[in-house]
């Protein structure tokens, strides 16, 4: 008998918002200050504080939901949702429950040139964070810092429509690109910006009702989250195999384990959480006016670009991939266009080099002085011979670091390329002269030794030789000298 079984997920992701201030007080909303030092009555759950509703947080979770082509409620409410949790000052959180902002989206996922799979979103609503917990190494004492309570965030619920770990992985790198495109969130799980967490469960391939889940929490890298899946995946095959239930528990993921880890119960876990209507805020009525504004200041958002950059430039998939990983590296790309229109020689570079650059300076497109002004007058000195491909490398290099125009550099270190021929003829003879060793070598058919001839005639010239035209002179003084 085999075991066919198909995974089914569902992620729920929180995801903070980019605002000045927290989403019901004026307390300033920022990642890393001493602990309790941005907290008001309001977000310390004092009693006789009243929540005012930020705009600014209506606004990014309109664009959010509107990106992830979600359907905008005209009419939505918000909810306190009731528990206890030393986090929670107030005992109760607003979120929204029967009545969130916004519905029935989907997120496309895209590998290799195409479209691989609709990812329906369920739901999307307001909440306002919690603060945070500290323990110390010792076990004994905990700390709680609030500057996070009240942060306003926006929950992502999808449909289980996610198929494996790596396509769950997949999802959350398009979600975190979508959001970043729209500049709504900074989506950093390392510091707590997007946190995700998953429902899993197994059924016989080929059916359609659901197995019987289990909830992952405490995966706080998109590795974690597909490591986590994966540790699941297999965990309950092996129940299943054995004619066993997988049971209904929340588990978290432990790095150090490499293991999921039961917590509780989902019978432990299913509280009341007895929510009921805020009496301190109005619901959001939202007119088709105020969506329709929202909407037309979208960017086009990167699934799109991904497939117009295909068809208009004729890049290939890897390269729209990596291009439009982020909106600063695409408006790169085609900004550079503008002026030198050659995608093939442009995305080479970009990919390559200037990637390279970036990597190894710890920093992204658009934090350098490097422009696409600066990037197409460089490869247009590279297309018109006046630079050699090495020598570009080294301009390129020059104009990050100092934010200098390439012209400048080229003018200033008097880096052209040599191509004159009678010049490189001379210097290919001085070289020959100079190692009769190589030369002999040359001769009793060590052809390797032309390559540290043509070391030498670039050491010479400080890598300004023109070396398509060098090597084409050495090899024939070579061999006008072997005869
Ligand atoms: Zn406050």
């Amino acid at each position: 008998m085999s075991f066919e079984y198909e995974v089914v997920i569902g992620l729920e992701t929180h995801v903070e918002l980019l605002t000045e201030s927290k989403i019901f007080c004026a307390c300033p909303n920022r990642f890393g200050e001493a602990p309790n030092t941005n907290v008001c009555p309001v977000c310390l759950g004092l009693p006789g504080s009243l929540p005012i509703f930020n705009e600014n947080v209506l606004k990014l979770a309109l664009e959010a939901a509107l990106a992830l082509n979600c359907t905008i409620a005209h009419y939505s409410k918000f909810d306190r949702k009731n528990y206890f949790y030393p986090d929670l000052p107030k005992a109760y959180q607003i979120s929204q429950h029967d009545r969130p902002l916004a519905r029935d989206g989907y997120l496309e996922l895209v590998k290799d040139g195409k479209l691989i799979r609709k990812v329906r979103i369920e739901r999307l609503h307001l909440e306002e964070d919690a603060g945070k917990l500290m323990h110390d190494e010792a076990g004994e004492r905990s700390y709680v810092d609030y500057n996070r309570s009240g942060v306003p965030l926006i929950e992502i619920v999808t449909a289980p429509d996610i198929h494996s770990p790596e396509e769950a992985h997949l999802f959350l790198e398009s979600l975190r690109k979508t959001l970043l495109y729209t500049g709504v969130s900074d989506c950093k799980m390392e510091e707590g910006s997007l946190r995700c967490d998953a429902n899993i469960s197994l059924r016989p391939a080929g059916t359609k009702s659901l197995g019987r889940k289990v909830e992952i929490k405490n995966m706080n890298s998109f590795r974690a989250v597909q490591r986590g899946l994966e540790y699941e995946v297999g965990r309950q095959k092996e129940i299943l195999k054995a004619g066993g239930t997988v049971a209904l528990e929340t588990r978290r993921w432990s790095e150090e384990d490499g293991a999921t880890i039961e917590m509780r119960s989902k019978e432990e876990d299913e509280h009341d959480y007895l929510f009921f209507p805020e009496p301190d805020l109005p619901p959001l009525i939202l007119s088709e006016e105020f969506i329709g504004a929202v909407k037309s200041k979208l960017p086009e958002l990167p699934v799109d670009r991904y497939f117009r950059l295909m068809e208009e430039q004729g890049i290939s998939p890897y390269q729209a991939e990596i291009i439009t990983s982020s909106r600063e590296m695409a408006d790169f790309f085609e900004e550079t266009l503008k002026i030198f229109p050659q995608p093939q020689t442009v995305s080479n570079w970009l990919l390559g080099d200037v990637s390279g650059l970036l990597n190894s300076m710890g920093k992204e497109i658009d934090e350098v002085a490097f422009t696409p002004q600066h990037f197409a007058a460089l490869l247009e000195l590279l297309a018109a011979g006046t630079l050699s491909g090495r020598l570009a490398k080294d301009v390129l290099e020059e104009s990050f670091q100092s934010g200098r125009h390439p012209k400048e550099i080229v003018q200033k270190k008097g880096l052209v390329q040599i191509s004159d021929e009678q010049e490189l003829l001379r210097i290919v003879d001085e070289v020959i002269e100079d190692t009769p060793n190589a030369v002999n070598d040359y001769f009793a058919g060590n052809k390797k030794a032309v390559g540290f001839l043509m070391g030498q005639v670039m050491k010479r010239t400080k890598g300004q030789a023109n070396p398509q035209l060098a090597t084409k002179l050495l090899q024939k003084k070579l061999k006008q000298l072997e005869k």
